[in-house]
């Protein structure tokens, strides 16, 4: 069913084929999407270029979130290629190796407003930026990726559960901002996957072996699952659904003991 066909998608966060951002471009892609996806650096251009050959997606620009004048060149090139945007997706996160490994206490000031800036702000700048394409759709629709880290304390998880936490309060705040242009922000909280990201967080296999035993469907999450949820929130599917963080865990938030 090509429930995205003839709307324009813009996936930032695909590092390789592990990353979360990639499943999304991969199923928005079959669900008859068109694609731009951007890129961090020399290195990952290597890496993105061939996967973007793969769903004919355009490779619309370097985007480092931190990075004002990219963000506005790649809205600017979206503006000229499309002339308008219906859904985004933000699937960005980053903290420093050390803070995902050690106590929280001891997180530096200085890593604590890096690791805010880039997976939680980084979300704000990308919807101000979308907006006005997003308007000259008649509306459009903004995904991001949590973790329960959020809204539970999670060993090693760390300062990234705060950014965690922060990212959901802002696809709350935003959705009110921007739901007068019928423009939808929601956030998917995903289970353990394993992907580059994810490969830093200190046991992160016990997490992942945890959820296996004790969700209630008795399994992994499969790296498809928040992609389906993702389609399904960005396409009309999902039309009365906006400031959400939606569980795509096998259950695990749920389980008590
Ligand atoms: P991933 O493949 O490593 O993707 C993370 C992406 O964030 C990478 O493309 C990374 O690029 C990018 N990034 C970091 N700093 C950036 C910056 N300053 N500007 C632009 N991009 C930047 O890992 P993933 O697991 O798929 O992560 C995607 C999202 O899912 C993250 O928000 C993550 O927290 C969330 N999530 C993951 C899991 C899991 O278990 N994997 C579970 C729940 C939620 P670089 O490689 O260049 O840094």
């Amino acid at each position: 069913m090509e429930i995205a066909k003839g709307k324009r998608a813009l996936v930032v966060g695909v590092a390789n084929d592990k990353s979360l951002a990639w499943s999304i471009a991969r199923q928005l892609h079959e669900a008859g999407a068109e694609i731009a996806l951007t890129y961090q650096g020399e290195v990952l251009e290597k890496r993105v270029r061939p996967l973007a050959a793969q769903i004919e997606a355009a490779v619309i620009g370097e985007l480092d979130v931190t990075n004002d004048d990219q963000i506005a060149a790649v809205f600017g090139a979206l503006k000229e290629k499309w002339g308008g945007l219906d859904m985004l997706v933000h699937a960005v996160a980053f903290a420093e190796r050390e803070d995902l490994r050690d106590r929280f206490l001891n997180v530096s000031r200085k890593n604590f407003a890096r690791t805010m800036e880039i997976s939680a702000y980084s979300l704000v700048a990308l919807a101000r930026a979308a907006e006005p394409l997003m308007e000259a759709r008649g509306g459009g629709s903004i995904v991001t990726l949590s973790y329960l880290g959020a809204v539970r304390a999670i060993p090693n998880y760390n300062v990234m559960g705060v950014a965690k936490a922060a990212l959901e309060a802002c696809v709350r705040y935003l959705s009110i901002d921007l739901g007068s242009k019928n423009i939808r922000v929601n956030a998917i909280s995903a289970g353990p996957a394993r992907t580059l990201s994810s490969s830093a967080i200190r046991d992160f296999h016990t997490m992942a072996h945890e959820v296996e035993q004790r969700s209630p469907l008795r399994r992994a999450m499969d790296v498809e699952e928040p992609a389906k949820m993702a389609v399904a929130l960005l396409s009309d599917l999902g039309s009365g659904v906006t400031g959400q963080t939606v569980y795509v865990d096998v259950g695990y938030n749920i389980v008590g003991f």
